[in-house]
């Protein structure tokens, strides 16, 4: 008689993953069902990733962020950016600045430079009033103090957190990243 449980690979996946307390999370804070302030959160075996940080074009000051109130800023581990299109990199400064996050942030050099530019010019284009503000030109600079640079096909590692990224043709500099945590 046939057997009735499920296939073999199912069952590999299901110890692997499916562990209880074991599970890995993924949460989009933005662009879950809307494209604009992309930014997703990852936790898995207690560690914790957040990538990109991007803005909602379509709405200014603070409903224009992430939904940063699900999470708490300062347990995130890493904080990877893709690339520097202002919905998966413009709210950067104010999470950096304005936040509880103190863990370590990477992006590939010529993005760095690149986000500099870009977002500095978009604060000064931006007619919002002081209170719609996320932050400033000063903020921006601070916050290029703390961003780490990586290269394409090095593989860095922040507690016990591995990454490494791949080009994508998307826009000069943009990345994505392969993550392993604990093999997985
Ligand atoms: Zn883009």
């Amino acid at each position: 008689m046939a057997s009735t449980g499920p296939p073999q690979s199912l069952k590999r996946s299901d110890s692997s993953l499916t562990r209880v307390g074991d599970q890995p999370i993924i949460t989009p804070l933005g662009a879950g069902n809307e494209v604009g302030r992309s930014c997703v959160y990852m936790s898995y075996k207690g560690k914790t990733i957040l990538i990109d940080c991007g803005i909602h074009r379509a709405y200014s000051g603070m409903a224009a962020l992430p939904n940063f109130n699900e999470i708490d800023p300062s347990t995130i581990d890493v904080l990877l950016v893709t690339h520097f299109h202002l919905d998966h990199a413009a709210s950067l400064p104010y999470f950096l600045e304005k936040t509880t996050f103190n863990g370590q942030v990477f992006m590939t050099h010529a993005m760095k430079a690149i986000y500099k530019l870009l977002l500095s010019d978009y604060v000064k284009v931006s007619i919002v009033s002081v209170e719609d503000m996320l932050y400033d030109e000063q903020d921006i600079l601070r916050s290029m103090d703390k961003i780490e640079v990586i290269d394409f096909h090095q593989t860095l590692e922040v507690n016990g957190i591995q990454f490494w990224c791949y080009t994508t043709g998307h826009v000069l500099s943009a990345a994505m990243f392969m993550v392993d945590i604990a093999g997985v």
